[in-house]
């Protein structure tokens, strides 16, 4: 099981030669998920050394285009280099034609499937779900219509206690169930109580990504007691009334919306490019919560080591 993120851009509109327009990848027990696609994301995945041929979900937070303008070329590429598996890609439902359109234009044919599911801001929406995860978004504040995404592990397994297990003769074919956390019945009548038999799961984690949005506390319900949260600051305290102009947010308020939802960690990205250096960002959101880390492109955070 492995559960981590890597940061591909974490700049503002503006990209800068240190911040690449917002992207992120997501490694999930063995799902290859991207969020966001901002210019140049591409070249951030060769960078980072990510197999993007793996990469079958792709995430549209919003049609601003520091966050998908890197799409149609990512599209491209993959094509170029003979791929044939299928693409899913969840966004807000202009991005279906916007893409066939720029693909018709040059007369380009993509070889492989190109399948298209469209979000919406009327709360919560379950957009994908396997046996072992589940993915939704929700509404954030923002000037044009805007999702955010939680990425959930379901609950895990019972983990069988040996010692139990050897000192009742407990039969291979019930371990099963009893992984399951069901109490099932012997060939004796007696009744296996999968709590004597079990340790309790290991905790199932998850990652909810906020970008962009200002402050909303709306949205608390939506990330509570996420694992990591990431949320955008694209301003300081001191920018206020610009953030509030731009529907964008601080890092003190994004730090507040962590304390709020119980998060274990944050971290903060979508810095605007008039900020040359993080540490205001990081001392302005740690007054508020203090397992903040600031996003750089390249940084990988793996769920299992903050949890
Ligand atoms: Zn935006």
């Amino acid at each position: 099981m492995s559960f981590s993120i890597t940061i591909l851009g974490s700049g503002a509109a503006l990209p800068t030669g240190r911040r690449n327009p917002t992207s992120q990848y997501i490694f999930c027990n063995n799902r290859h998920i991207l969020i966001d696609c901002g210019e140049g994301t591409q070249m951030q995945l060769r960078k980072y050394g990510i197999p993007f041929q793996r990469i079958s979900h792709i995430f549209i937070s919003h049609l601003h285009g520091d966050h998908f303008f890197g799409l149609p070329g990512l599209l491209s590429t993959m094509n170029l280099l003979g791929r044939n598996r299928g693409v899913t890609i969840y966004g807000p439902a202009q991005l279906k034609d916007i893409l066939k359109q720029l693909f018709e234009c040059g007369g380009q044919k993509l070889m492989f499937k190109l399948n298209f599911i469209p979000t919406s801001t009327d709360g919560e929406q379950i957009l994908f779900e396997d046996r072992l995860i589940k993915i939704t978004s929700f509404p954030l504040k923002h000037r044009i219509p805007t999702t955010g995404f939680r990425i959930q592990e379901k609950q895990k397994e019972y983990r069988l206690n040996p010692d139990a297990i050897e000192k009742d003769h407990v039969p291979i074919e019930f371990f099963h169930r009893l992984k399951k956390g069901e109490s099932p019945t012997n060939e004796q009548g007696k009744i296996l109580n999968f709590t004597k038999y079990t340790f309790p799961p290991k905790p199932s984690l998850s990652y909810s990504y906020c970008s962009d949005t200002a402050y909303f506390e709306d949205l608390i319900p939506f990330i509570e007691k996420s694992t990591l949260l990431y949320h955008e600051a694209t301003f300081l305290e001191k920018e206020s009334d610009r953030a509030k102009l731009t529907f964008h947010s601080t890092a003190k308020e994004a730090a507040i919306i962590a304390k709020k939802a119980d998060v274990n960690h944050l971290v903060l990205g979508h810095l605007s490019s008039r900020y040359n250096e993080q540490d205001s960002h990081l001392s302005e959101a740690q007054i508020e919560f203090e397992k903040t880390t600031i996003a750089e492109d390249g940084l990988k955070i793996d769920l299992l080591k903050i949890n």
